[in-house]
């Protein structure tokens, strides 16, 4: 299966995307997780793309287009792929398009998790995030078992990402209302689009995401 995962800062992209890798044979792709391990690291990659980060601004089309494909050709992206926070502009969705008929492949579904932006500015101030392992969580929904500890790798590396601060989440929402949200009318004339509600638990979210994919 090759899938996208469509949806604002903080509507629960990550969350699912940890749900159906552990169901589907799917490699999950995240162009953010990328960028943050490349300027954890200090590579060249991250130097370049850490203002964009910091600023809640997106990385020029380009270099993340570029990106993608090195990661789409490896082999263990063959057999299936979750796309999550790409593409984010109507030209990352093309380069998309353009390069999957080239390799004679196409996708199967964009899901598209909605939230309304009151809902999103809550989640995404009580984010969480394992720095170690990537897990995920919320200070009000999905606590750690103890404070700052990883329940999944007992890492003491819980910690606020830098763009969940208040004022670059604004700009976020704001970047992704005026570039992204018009791949929700892109991807519905391709027939690819599954709404789903992303008000709903977790749980709840993932059974209709389970249901659509079961259902193809
Ligand atoms: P995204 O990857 O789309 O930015 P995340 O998966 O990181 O979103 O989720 C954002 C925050 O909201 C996290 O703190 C997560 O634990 C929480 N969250 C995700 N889905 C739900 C949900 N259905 N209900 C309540 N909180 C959620
Ligand atoms: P979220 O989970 O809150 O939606 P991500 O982890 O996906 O956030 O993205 C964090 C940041 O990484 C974005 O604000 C942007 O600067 C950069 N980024 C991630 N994906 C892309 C992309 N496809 N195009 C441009 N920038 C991106
Ligand atoms: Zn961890």
């Amino acid at each position: 299966m090759r899938l996208v995962l469509l949806g604002p800062p903080g509507a629960g992209k990550g969350t699912q995307a940890s749900n159906i890798i552990k169901e589907y044979d799917v490699v999950h792709i995240s162009t953010g997780d990328i960028f943050r391990k490349n300027i954890k690291e200090q590579t060249d990659l991250g130097k370049k793309v850490k203002d964009y980060l910091d600023k809640g601004l997106l990385v020029p089309d380009e270099l993340t287009v570029d990106l993608v494909w090195d990661r789409l050709d490896q082999e263990d992206c063959k057999n299936g792929f979750l796309l999550d926070g790409f593409p984010r502009t109507l030209a990352q969705a093309d380069a998309l398009q353009k390069g999957l008929e080239k390799r004679n492949i196409n996708l199967d579904k964009v899901i598209n998790i909605e939230v309304d932006k009151n809902v999103l500015v809550k989640r995404l101030a009580g984010r969480r995030v394992c720095t170690n392992c990537g897990a995920t969580y919320h200070v009000d929904f999905k606590p750690t078992k103890v404070e700052g500890v990883c329940d999944e790798c007992k890492d003491h590396s819980v910690i606020q990402r830098d763009d969940d601060k208040e004022e670059t989440v604004l700009n976020r929402i704001e970047v992704y209302e005026n570039q992204t949200a018009p791949l929700i009318g892109y991807y519905k004339d391709l027939d690819l689009l599954y709404n789903v509600d992303g008000t709903l638990s977790v749980n709840e979210v993932f059974e209709k995401i389970k249901s659509c994919l079961n259902n193809m």
